[in-house]
């Protein structure tokens, strides 16, 4: 151990089943998004987990690499995830960056004209009120609707995911064992997801959230340098083992709220002030 990093052991249960893990942070303080490849290689050793469960009861996963149909759906992420976003996106070089700034902007011009984020919201406003005009078809209905726009996620390549590294959680935790074409169309009769108990993406919902994103449940992938445009990255700094425990409380958080209510993230705060950016 030298002095600005610290190695801790832990252990998480899945189905039961123990996942150790070495991780090791930084002892100073930093952004959130610097703890974002720990908490993804998390992401993906607790899907990892999930899929020996539904293998070992004899289903296949049907993803598949060059497939990429979830990835004309829209990609709920967390506020840190989107700032870290904007970083990958200005990292690039200059002629790529040019293509992917445009395809973010043509995207949520073209979602922002057909008022699409106006029917999530006010979905999600009626899911968190319990109203009765709230059904889980009219909220399958607004999902189809943005996958039949025919707008592939900005990073999407070739049917293959150019961040594929650094893919956000809920990426991650997309797998399907029903047929892949299926997933033009997800409703809950035609697509099998793979159960994903602890649900990392849920918990990156919660870590830092500012007031950047009160009034929001997730920003959606498109809007992301929309949003670190027109809002300075407000996300504190923290030691690396302050973050780790508060990303652990949050992950605990989602396997209980799992079993209580099945989309507890997909429902939106009741806004405070009028709809910042959308
Ligand atoms: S980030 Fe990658 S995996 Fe996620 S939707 Fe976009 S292309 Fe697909």
């Amino acid at each position: 151990m030298s002095d600005e990093w610290i190695t801790g052991n832990f252990t998480l249960r899945v189905h039961g089943e123990p996942i150790e893990m070495q991780v090791t942070v930084p002892t100073a303080k930093v952004k959130p998004q610097r703890m974002l490849p720990l908490f993804q290689q998390m992401a993906s050793s607790v899907v990892d987990a999930c899929v020996a469960v539904v293998e070992g009861e004899g289903e296949k996963v049907s993803c598949k690499a060059g497939c990429g149909a979830c990835c004309t759906q829209a990609v709920p992420i967390s506020e840190v995830e989107a700032y870290r976003i904007a970083e990958i996106v200005n990292e690039m070089p200059e002629e790529r960056q040019a293509v992917v700034r445009k395809r973010f902007a043509e995207s949520l011009a073209h979602f922002r004209k057909i008022k699409w984020f106006d029917e999530l919201i006010g979905l999600k406003d009626m899911a968190y009120e319990g109203s009765p005009d709230f059904s889980a078809e009219k909220y399958a209905d607004v999902v189809t609707r943005y996958m039949k726009q025919g707008y592939s996620c900005p990073f999407l390549e070739n049917g293959s995911c150019s961040i594929y590294e650094e893919r956000p959680a809920v990426c991650r935790e997309y797998l399907v064992t029903s047929p892949a074409e299926n997933c033009s169309d997800p409703r809950p009769e035609t697509i099998k997801k793979v159960p994903i108990f602890l649900r990392p993406s849920k918990a990156l919902l919660k870590l830092g959230k500012t007031e950047t994103t009160e009034n929001w449940s997730s920003v959606i992938l498109i809007e992301a340098l929309d949003l670190v445009e027109k809002n300075p990255d407000r996300l504190e700094m923290k030691t690396g083992p302050e973050w780790t425990e508060e990303f652990f409380n949050a992950l605990a958080s989602t396997d209980r709220i799992l079993k209580d209510d099945p989309e507890p993230a997909r429902r939106r705060k009741k806004p405070r002030h009028s709809k910042k950016g959308r």
